[in-house]
């Protein structure tokens, strides 16, 4: 057998295989590493943002230097309720992180990356581009993203769609720091809320956000509403400079767990690792990838390219639970709350919750304490019993169910329920 050409390939140049190249640097700066894009350049058009209290001791090592924005705090204003959270948060654009990633590893010879390649087959330790080349490594890492195949494997989900506009202002942003959550903007297709992040005082993300139980998201729909809201705020002479978007599924049941690596594959031999969205390593209740990309990159960086997939394992075992838990909330969440009382459920969450169990929740790394917690003292009013006993039942007895309740009360009935 031929000795393989790279110790690493990663397929797919977004977030994870960034992450991975920046451990990878820090922990194994001599290894022979493959990212393989499909475009022009690394990264895609996000704005990424996560609580640092997401990055452990030893990740920030490699980490700490790349975030671009920091604030010390961020708000929510729901309703009547309004709370500052005294959290610390930080955004890195994508095309500051792709930078930094390749200036990272531009004295690395080792360290190649192909971009305008697309990668066709992904076997165990070797992959096949859209040229028909052939490339061997000793691990082949599957990072491409939530796409279309990840997209068909959600059997039953809710969505946080969310469409941003970058505005450059005339005159200074009203608000000094993130607002994460602000609802006082017309509630249509679910809980609707704007997120602002001021990267400086005239040059703000201003992003039409909301939990539904509906994929499509309209542009001009979305710019109605944050021109509606920036005129309530008083910010009237403005212009967009840039936008992005995204339809992030946000799973009820058992797809995509952390490290259900057999999810994600499109050749029927290919047994390589999945990382990243199509992974499953992202919390499925906030749509945030951060910290579980992180420990994926850690954990790939701290092994060997043969114990990483025994090491991953052990990973995915320590984050099934808490994937299962808030999945649950999901489901409450889609299934058994209105989406006109939906608001109820964050006000609650930031409302009991103190500032480490809100930072631990986002991190995946909440205690058993914080998750009774969210769910003491429930439910809020407006409740779909019947909706939400339907999502228990098998996928398909689930889509007819939606176009027909009746039907679904009767399989209800025959389930015993
Ligand atoms: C607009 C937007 C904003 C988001 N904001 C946040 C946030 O603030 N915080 C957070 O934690 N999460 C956020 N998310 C969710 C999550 O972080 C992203 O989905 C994240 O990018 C997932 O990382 P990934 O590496 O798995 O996939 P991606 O970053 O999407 O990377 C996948 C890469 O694979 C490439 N690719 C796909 N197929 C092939 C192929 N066949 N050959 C070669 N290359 C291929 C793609 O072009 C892409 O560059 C956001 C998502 C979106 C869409």
């Amino acid at each position: 057998m031929r000795p393989s050409q790279f110790d690493y390939i990663l397929v797919g140049g977004g977030l994870q295989s960034g992450l991975i190249v920046l451990a990878l640097k820090h922990y194994q700066p001599q290894s022979k590493v493959l990212v393989v894009e499909r475009f022009e350049r690394l990264g895609g058009n996000h704005t990424w943002s996560f609580h640092p209290k997401d990055v452990s001791a030893t990740a920030s090592a490699w980490l700490e230097s790349i975030v671009e924005y920091r604030w010390p705090s961020y708000q929510v204003r729901l309703k009547r309720f309004e709370k500052k959270i005294d959290v610390a948060y930080a955004s890195i654009s994508s095309e500051h992180f792709a930078s930094m990633v390749m200036r990272s590893i531009e004295s690395e010879e080792a360290f190649v990356v192909r971009t305008n390649t697309e990668v066709t087959e992904i076997a165990k330790n070797e992959i096949t581009t859209s040229k028909g080349e052939k490339v061997s490594g000793r691990l082949v890492l599957d990072c491409r993203g939530p796409g279309p195949s990840s997209a068909s494997l959600y059997s039953m989900c809710g969505y946080q769609k969310f469409w941003g506009f970058e505005i450059v202002l005339k005159s200074d942003w009203p608000f000094d720091g993130p607002i994460v959550m602000d609802d006082r903007v017309d509630q249509s297709d679910g809980f609707r809320f704007i997120y602002s992040l001021p990267f400086e005082r005239r040059r703000v993300l201003v992003e039409d956000t909301r939990f539904s139980n509906e994929s499509a998201i309209d542009r001009d729909e979305c710019l109605a509403k944050v021109r509606m809201y920036l005129a309530a705020i008083g910010v009237d002479d403005w212009s967009i400079v840039r936008e992005e978007h995204g339809i992030l599924p946000m799973p009820i049941s058992s797809e995509l767990f952390p490290g259900s690596n057999g999810q994600c594959k499109t050749g029927e031999n290919s047994q390589a690792l999945c990382g990243g969205y199509v992974g499953g390593w992202f919390h499925a209740a906030t749509g945030y990838s951060f910290p579980l990309a992180i420990a994926f990159a850690e954990t790939v960086a701290s092994s060997t390219p043969e114990s990483a997939e025994s090491e991953l394992a052990k990973l995915a075992q320590m984050h099934r639970s808490r994937a299962r838990f808030v999945r649950f909330l999901n489901r409450l969440l889609f299934r058994l709350v209105k989406p006109s009382t939906r608001y109820q459920i964050f006000r609650r969450f930031y409302d009991v919750l103190s500032n480490d169990s809100i930072a631990r929740f986002y991190s995946h790394r909440f205690t058993w304490r914080d998750a009774f917690r969210i769910v003491v003292g429930w439910p809020p009013s407006g409740l779909q019993p019947i909706r939400f006993m339907g999502s228990f039942l098998p996928a398909a007895a689930h889509a007819s169910a939606r176009s027909n309740p009746k039907s679904a009360t009767n399989s209800l009935k025959e389930m015993g329920i």
